[in-house]
């Protein structure tokens, strides 16, 4: 709390009566910890690439000079790191223009069967490397819902590439899409991989959050994917559902 004392003038001119006020800054506060927390994870996600790719450079211009070898493994391993810099520097820029464009709310009239359609079509390289196959169930004609085009591929492409990353086991991802007659609409992803343990779905879309189950910490990625999903879907008033069974795979839900 934050305390404050002001003088009330009294008729007289003779000071007498104090105001006494309290004023609550706790979420003040909590934002303000977040906020810092938050710099603090990203800068740490950001130091770890930096000074393997330092190291890499000082081996590279000292002990491995002229070792050709090294020279071709350590570059292969320095592509990924930076690789995986850009993708953090892209994921935090994706959080920050969405946090500055919270107080506008989307207005495109989106058709979401050809979108979720050339999504698909741009992973289908990423389904081919990780040996997944993806089945689409789409209506015909169109299921429209009124959002930011750019925002809704962001969450399309993030949950079927998320599938395919970590349902890899099954091999088979579905993604469905569908209005029912109350005119909800529904997207759901659904993979056959190992799932997620209860204890981890609440947590899911906070940010730099990974699930350090298996081998999901060995597989690319920032932790920021559903932290972006999750607030795309708030500025759209969406919710995002989650389920997940051990051993059997998981789906996400986004109804609009
Ligand atoms: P990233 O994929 O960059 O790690 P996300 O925010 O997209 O970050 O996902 C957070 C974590 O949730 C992932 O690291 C993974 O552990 C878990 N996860 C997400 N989707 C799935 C899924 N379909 N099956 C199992 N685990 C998942």
């Amino acid at each position: 709390y934050v305390a404050r004392i002001k003088p009330i003038p009294s008729m007289d001119g003779e000071q007498r009566l104090y105001a006494l006020s309290f004023r609550d800054i706790s979420d003040l506060r909590s934002m303000d910890r977040m906020r810092s927390d938050f710099v603090a994870n990203a800068s740490h996600e950001l130091r770890t690439p930096l000074a393997s790719l330092r190291g890499f450079i000082e081996t590279l211009m000292g002990p491995a000079k002229s070792d050709l070898a090294a020279h071709e493994r350590f570059l292969g391993i320095m592509l990924d790191q930076a690789t995986r810099m850009s993708r953090l520097v892209d994921d935090l820029l994706s959080l920050s223009r969405l946090e500055l464009k919270s107080h506008i709310a989307p207005d495109q009239r989106v058709d979401l069967v050809p979108l979720i359609g050339h999504v698909r079509d741009s992973l289908s390289p990423l389904a081919d490397e990780l040996g997944v196959e993806i089945f689409m169930h789409l209506p015909e004609g169109k299921v429209e819902v009124i959002g930011d085009r750019d925002e809704l591929v962001q969450v399309v492409e993030n949950l079927i590439e998320n599938a395919c990353k970590y349902g890899q086991e099954g091999k088979t991802v579905d993604v469905h899409l569908k209005r029912d007659e109350t005119d909800t609409v529904e997207f759901s992803v659904v993979d056959r991989g190992p799932g997620i343990p209860a204890e981890h779905v609440p947590r899911l879309t906070e940010r730099f959050y990974r699930v350090s189950v298996a081998d999901s910490r060995s597989k690319k990625g920032t932790g920021l994917g559903l932290a972006i999903v999750k607030h795309i879907l708030t500025r759209h008033r969406a919710r995002l559902i989650v389920k997940s069974e051990l051993g059997k795979g998981t789906t996400f839900t986004v109804r609009f």
